[in-house]
């Protein structure tokens, strides 16, 4: 639903004073709590999904800049002609029904003593409690021409499912067959630990069908595959010998579009397609509110509630958190923080102590057009040491890659997007 929409719908509901209240006058007392959802992605859009089911007295507000939810996990089959943006692509009218209020705009300041979120079209919503869910943004500003060679369209990172995702694969088609692409991946941690490996494979498999002259380069700032190593590189050495070649410790540090030449530490790589995936960081909007507390890049929270350690009445989701030990930015993670903060919300709206939370992580990876492999781990509540930690003995991976578990993964991807968003 677009925000002229809503309003519209706002005010024939519940007349001006509703209007007021929405427009955030920071003297309005809403006449039933509101929570404020920034971000319609896994973390997000689950939040809203749960607080109104959980609690369909308590009104929800979500901010979403982007017409439709496109699905990260996925995303890398479309670059092998796998998958298509259709089958990643999904709109929010799931959330509708469940009565979520959805506003196209785009947050770009909160206020959190007068509890208010300023929108890009100059409305403020006033929140009783607020959920930060924006995801990441890139620190471009590591590698050097980064931007520039971006804006030219030489370089891409692709590593927000979309325009970059079908411009990529446009850029993989065009390439001639003898060509080179090259893949860099940042130094952990980055959002999704194996989905480097998983486009390497995706790519690789791409050109072993359609260009089998052509080499992909992986450069890998990491000292080596920081998920999964081992089943990958069984993967790459059956699969895609002579077409794979990966160096870990190959940190890049600068771009030029003009020669196509990625800069590492040590020496020059040339390409005829760059992805170059820079470092990341929390999305602009934790920055903007203050929330970040780590290496200017991530948001600590108390792991009970998802809220923020820094800002009080604020919970903040996914990617942009400071991961607890051993767990992954991943949308798995994202969609269960959103069950742990939905849960918290509510019982603090009613005066109660949320509950010890216990959570689950499944990270499926394809390596060729059918055959996956997985990672899971469980995460729960430490007392002692105020953290999530791994259960002992949970957990694990593929014993080997299998057409089940593509399936399996298949499986769990229509799952997760009808579980955040449906
Ligand atoms: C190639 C790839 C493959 C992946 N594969 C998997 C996988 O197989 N399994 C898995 O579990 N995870 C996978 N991931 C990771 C997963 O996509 C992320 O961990 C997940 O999307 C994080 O959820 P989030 O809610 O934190 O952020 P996002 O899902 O990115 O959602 C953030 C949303 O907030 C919106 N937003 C941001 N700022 C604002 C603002 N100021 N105002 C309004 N809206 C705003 C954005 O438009 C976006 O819709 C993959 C990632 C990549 C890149």
């Amino acid at each position: 639903m677009i925000r002229r929409d809503f309003l519209k719908i706002a005010g024939a509901a519940a007349g001006a004073g509703a209007l007021a209240g929405l427009a955030g006058c920071a003297s309005t007392v809403p006449s039933k709590a509101r929570v404020v959802v920034i971000g319609g992605g896994f973390g997000g859009a689950t939040a809203a999904k749960y607080i109104r089911m959980w609690a369909p007295s308590v009104d929800v507000v979500l901010i979403e800049r982007q017409s439709e939810f496109v699905s990260c996990p996925i995303s890398n089959l479309v670059l092998a002609g796998y998958s298509t943006m259709q089958d990643i692509t999904i709109g929010y009218d799931g959330l509708n029904r469940h009565g979520v209020q959805v506003v196209r705009d785009e947050a770009v300041g909160i206020d959190a003593a007068k509890k208010t979120v300023r929108l890009a079209s100059g409305e403020d919503i006033g929140y009783e409690r607020l959920v930060v869910s924006p995801g990441i943004d890139f620190n471009f500003g590591e590698v050097q021409g980064y931007e520039a060679a971006m804006q030219a369209g030489r370089v891409l990172h692709a590593w927000k499912a979309g325009p970059q995702t079908e411009a990529l694969r446009r850029q993989l088609l065009d390439m001639r067959d003898g060509g080179v692409v090259v893949l860099s991946i940042p130094l952990a941690p980055y959002r999704c630990p194996p989905g480097p490996y998983e486009r390497a494979s995706m790519i690789a498999a791409y050109l072993k069908q359609a260009k089998p002259r052509s080499k992909l380069l992986v450069l890998d700032a990491n000292p080596d595959v920081t998920s999964k190593g081992g089943l990958f590189k069984a993967a790459w050495k059956d699969l895609y010998p002579g077409i794979l070649e990966y160096r870990g410790n190959a940190k890049a540090v600068g771009v030029d579009a003009a020669t196509m030449t990625v800069k590492l530490e040590v020496e020059d790589v040339k390409g005829d397609v760059l992805n170059i995936v820079p470092p990341h960081r929390a999305g602009d909007i934790a920055q903007k509110a203050g929330l970040i507390t780590t290496n200017n890049r991530w948001c600590d929270v108390d792991w009970r509630s998802m809220e923020s350690t820094k800002v009080p009445g604020i919970h903040v989701l996914g990617d942009a958190t400071l991961s607890a030990a051993a767990m992954p930015k991943s949308g798995s993670m994202a969609n269960n923080h959103a069950k742990i903060a939905a849960a918290a919300i509510i019982e603090t709206l009613n005066g109660r102590a949320p509950a010890d939370p216990k959570i689950l992580n499944t990270c499926y990876s394809f390596v060729s057009q059918k055959e996956a492999i997985r990672v899971s781990s469980v995460h729960q509540w430490d007392a002692v040491k105020g953290t999530l930690l791994t259960v002992p003995g949970s957990g694990g991976v593929s014993a080997a890659r299998s057409e089940a578990e593509g399936t399996f993964a298949w499986n769990w991807a229509r799952t997760i997007w009808a579980d955040s968003l449906a």
